[in-house]
């Protein structure tokens, strides 16, 4: 019955980017969930340990993922909102969710991301949610762009609107192993820019950028950069896990 009613709604697409709309299959999977558990029951994504119900971790892990104890800046001044710190087990948890195909851990990681968001003032328009971009390649090989279901689960808990296509990536990035700072921050600002017929829908609003893992300081400042050019407010990152402090300028995420 519960099968009937939601397969209708297939084949979801995205309306901005006609793309497959991966919330709408993670929602039919989670209303799918009693029949999941039967063939495949619960395991924990980190390490693979039986665990009571789907979208969850074991106690151990849990314990491992480590909590930030405050709020670090980008550049030292766009505050990064970010639900870990980068180690083994949040590592783990980004391959399985960005590598191996576990689009149903976007709603755990949001949910783990909304819960360090500030809440915005009342009163105040909607903040803008902007996810990192990704090359029309790297989304076709990957079938979704993680960042962006991040942020649509962050729009689905209150935190703000969705502008999925406000960046664009217009190149490949190449790995920037062994580039200077200079070199690396010039080719991402040739690499991702703003769409401009999103500058309404930027222009004087709080924007905060999306991302699962923050390990590039210099992927981050291109988009910080594009936002307040296009006349962003005020902008911020949230990511699910971020390397600590001493490399979060240093980097090389590609
Ligand atoms: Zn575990």
């Amino acid at each position: 019955m519960l099968i009937t009613r939601a397969l209708p709604r297939l084949p979801a697409k995205c309306k901005p980017c006609d793309t497959l709309d991966v919330v709408a299959v993670a929602r039919l999977a989670r209303h799918l969930v009693p029949v999941v558990d039967v063939l495949y029951p619960p395991r924990c994504p980190a390490c693979g340990d039986a665990i009571a119900q789907q979208e969850g971790l074991c106690v151990e892990c849990w314990a491992k993922l480590a909590i930030p104890s405050h709020v670090e800046h980008a550049g030292d001044v766009v505050p990064v909102y970010a639900a870990t710190l980068y180690n083994d087990t949040s590592r783990k948890l980004v391959l399985a969710y960005k590598h191996g195909g576990r689009i149903g851990l976007s709603r755990m990681l949001g949910r783990m991301m909304a819960s360090v968001l500030p809440e915005p003032l009342s009163g105040a328009s909607p903040t803008i949610l902007v996810p990192v971009p990704l090359h029309r390649w790297r989304l076709w090989q990957r079938g979704y762009n993680q960042a962006a279901l991040l942020a649509k689960e962050l729009a689905q808990m209150g935190k703000g609107d969705v502008v999925l296509d406000a960046l664009l990536r217009h190149r490949r990035t190449p790995n920037l192993g062994g580039l200077g700072r200079d070199a690396r921050e010039r080719l991402l600002r040739d690499a991702i820019k703003f769409n401009v017929v999103r500058a309404r829908s930027v222009a004087g609003r709080n924007v905060v950028v999306v991302d699962d893992v923050l390990t590039s300081g210099a992927t981050s400042r291109a988009c910080i950069a594009a936002l307040t050019d296009a006349g962003a407010a005020s902008v911020a990152v949230a990511c699910f896990a971020r390397v600590e402090h001493d490399h979060l300028n240093d980097d090389t995420k590609t």
